[in-house]
This record gives C-alpha cells, sequence and structure tokens, in this order.
C-alpha cells in the first residue's frame, strides 16, 4: 500500500463541486466522453447479438471521464463572495456554442473543506475532471497533498509507540483505545445516537411502499428521496466519526492507527427491512474506515495498518483465553455469538465485547494474538472438509 510508504500522496476534495449547464456542452471536451459512451452501446449490442449470458459490458467508468486542462477551465474563488451561505461561486468553462468558442461561468457549490485546501499551499491542484451524469454534469478538482511518513517497521521499534486501535460496530460505530507502554491509557466510544434505529425504521417504510406497489421497476430507484436521506445520514455520520477519530490521533504525534480489515456482517435471515439495514450499516462502516485513513493521513500524518480480524472479537484482551459473548435480558445472563458483553472463563474479566475487540487489536498488530491456538493448529492440522 501507498498509504505508508515514504512520501506518498493522499486525495481529497473529489466531490467538491457541481454544476448544471444551460445548454449542451460540445466538443471537445465531449467528444472523449462521447466515444467513450459509443464503444460502450456497441460492445453492449454486439453481447446481446452474441446470446451470451456472462460478461455483459460495463457502464464507462469514472477513469473515462475526460479530463479538462488549463486552457479550457478557470476557477476563479476569490472573485466571488464566500461569505454567503450556501456557498457559490463561478467556474469558467471554455465551451463550443456551434459557432464559436466562448467563456461561459457556471455556478458551483463549494465545500468549505474544499476551500480550504484550496488556499493552502501544501495542497496541489490538479486539472479537473468532467463528470457527466444522466442529469446533472460535475466538474471534479483533485486535489493532492504531499505527507512524510516514517515506515511501519521503524516505529514499531520505539518501545513508547502509540497505538490506536479502531473496532468498528453497529451500534457503537466505533471504540477507540490508545495503547502506550503496554497500558491503555485512553477509551472512547463513539455511538451511533440512534441513527441504526432511525434507518431501519425508514428501510421498513421503504419496503412496505414496495411491496405495496408491487415489484419495483427496474432501472428506476423507487423511494428515492428515503434513500437519498439514508445515504446522506450515513455519509454524514461517517465524516463524524472519522473526523472524531482524528482528533484522538492528533493528540498523540507518531501514533499508529489500527483498523480491522473489514469483515463482513452478513445479511442474511430476518425481515427485508433488516437486511437492507445490515447492508447499510457495512458500507457505514467501510466510509468511517476510509475516510479516516484519508484524514488522519492528511492532517497529521498518521498511518493506518489494517490488521487481522480473527478472533479479536473471541478472546480475552488480558489473557488470551477464548472466552464467550453474552447479554443481559431480563434480568438473565443469555450466552449467545451477538452478546453485547465478553467474559473470560479462565480469568474472570468481564467487559464490554466492543471495547475488548479493540483492545484486542493492539495484540493483533504486535501479532500477539491466541499465539497457542496458531502454534497448535500448525502442530496438529484439522482434517479438511
Ligand atoms: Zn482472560
Amino acid at each position: 500500500m501507498l498509504r505508508w510508504t515514504q512520501g506518498s500522496y493522499v486525495h481529497g476534495g473529489f466531490h467538491a463541486l457541481s454544476l448544471s449547464f444551460p445548454f449542451p456542452l460540445h466538443k471537445p471536451s465531449l467528444e472523449p466522453a462521447l466515444g467513450k459512451a459509443r464503444s460502450y452501446l456497441s460492445n453492449l449490442a454486439n453481447w446481446n447479438t452474441s446470446g451470451k449470458k456472462k460478461g455483459r459490458p460495463g457502464s464507462p467508468g469514472a477513469s473515462n471521464h475526460p479530463t479538462l486542462y488549463d486552457e479550457a477551465f478557470c476557477l476563479d474563488l476569490d472573485a466571488t463572495d464566500l461569505r454567503d451561505s450556501p456557498r457559490t461561486c463561478f467556474a469558467r468553462l471554455k465551451v463550443y456554442t456551434g459557432t464559436g468558442w466562448e467563456w461561459h461561468n457556471y455556478p458551483v457549490k463549494l465545500s468549505r473543506y474544499f476551500q480550504a485546501r484550496w488556499r493552502d499551499p501544501a495542497w496541489e491542484h490538479q486539472s479537473p475532471k468532467l463528470i457527466l451524469r444522466q442529469k446533472s454534469a460535475a466538474l471534479h478538482f483533485p486535489q493532492v497533498k504531499h505527507v512524510e511518513a516514517k515506515r511501519v517497521k521503524e516505529r514499531k521499534e520505539d518501545p513508547h509507540l502509540v497505538t490506536i486501535g479502531v473496532d468498528l460496530n453497529v451500534k457503537n460505530l466505533a471504540v477507540v483505545t490508545v495503547r502506550q507502554d503496554e497500558r491503555i491509557i485512553e477509551t472512547v466510544f463513539l455511538t451511533d445516537h440512534g441513527l441504526d434505529q432511525a434507518r431501519y425504521r425508514h428501510l421498513k417504510k421503504i419496503a412496505r411502499k414496495q411491496w405495496q406497489t408491487g415489484k419495483a421497476i427496474k432501472g428506476e430507484h423507487s423511494n428515492q428521496q428515503l434513500w437519498r436521506h439514508v445515504r446522506q445520514t450515513n455519509e454524514d455520520a461517517a465524516h463524524k466519526v472519522a473526523h472524531q477519530i482524528v482528533e484522538i490521533c492528533a493528540h498523540y504525534p507518531g501514533c499508529i492507527l489500527l483498523f480491522e480489515r473489514l469483515r463482513k456482517i452478513r445479511p442474511t435471515g430476518g425481515s427485508k427491512s433488516r437486511r437492507m439495514n445490515r447492508r447499510q450499516a457495512n458500507q457505514l462502516r467501510g466510509k468511517i474506515n476510509q475516510y479516516t485513513k484519508d484524514k488522519a493521513y492528511a492532517s497529521c500524518s498518521t498511518v493506518t495498518v489494517e490488521v487481522n480480524p480473527h478472533g479479536t472479537s473471541q478472546y480475552c484482551s488480558r489473557c488470551g483465553a477464548k472466552g464467550e459473548r453474552f447479554s443481559y435480558r431480563g434480568g438473565k445472563r443469555i450466552v449467545e455469538k451477538w452478546g453485547k458483553l465478553f467474559f473470560c472463563p479462565s480469568c474472570h474479566y468481564e467487559a464490554n465485547a466492543d471495547h475488548n475487540a479493540s483492545k484486542n487489536m493492539h495484540h493483533s498488530f504486535y501479532h500477539k494474538l491466541h499465539w497457542e491456538w496458531r502454534d497448535k493448529r500448525r502442530a496438529d492440522p484439522a482434517p479438511s472438509g
């Protein structure tokens, strides 16, 4: 991974601008896009006549968007008053009107983060890309920054290295534990503030509507507004949680951020809305993971290591024995796989299961997790199948 090699680049601000064209753009900024569309359509036609079931050609992707070079665009942030909200300014594009080339202004929406990066000399701006969608067009301005970071291997030598473990879950969106000198020095629970419940209610509504109107029409997204709301709240939560984690990282310069390689909480069983909710929760975890990595690297050059998730939620973070998860229901202790609490039968350690998992990530980073179990298997391989 580029992420933690010396002097790699971090990307940001891809979705900063969106604009609508009062009239269609013409050549040559459109020519490459038209070419892609034409080739896609002819590929699709060939595929249709071939009668094959597999290998349907995919629609043109993000790497196929045309790039605009210096002579064809201009973005002047200082010419407009940016204090107004919503923040708008104009991008000037050179367009072909059918008779000649002219400069035209298009209103664009900006985020304050984009502006901050735009003004910061540490961020380099690359040529924008024109993204054409079905009903809208957007200009994406890639921004990159050079970040110096030490290698993980070198840092591991440091006896006082601070590691920050982040366990991503559904209700506790992130459980953050900070460890130094073999001791946990800080623990932060970042909860979802009822997001999962609220999303579940929305999805139930969507599922019910779909059922009432019969089968959803292919290609048409029903319940668009509800879906947009679900997506936006997810996005919002991901950015917030990522920001909070990065703030913790900023307190410990030179620390290493630990994430698990995401294990999927499989959306099987339960009602349709429950499955949809699981899928959304999975996406949210992926987003938090991604945003945190990027933000942490860009703002305080914290590098991220993905640790092996195996067993982090099943083994005791204190003694390494295999424990069990349970919940209290009606005052009774019920052992279950997804229990909220963790209990170790060997040292009688009892804790929040997510907290235990978060602490285990540090062991996993130092390769000290359930090593006994692994050695046993190596000596006595289990029969396969
Ligand atoms: Zn134990």
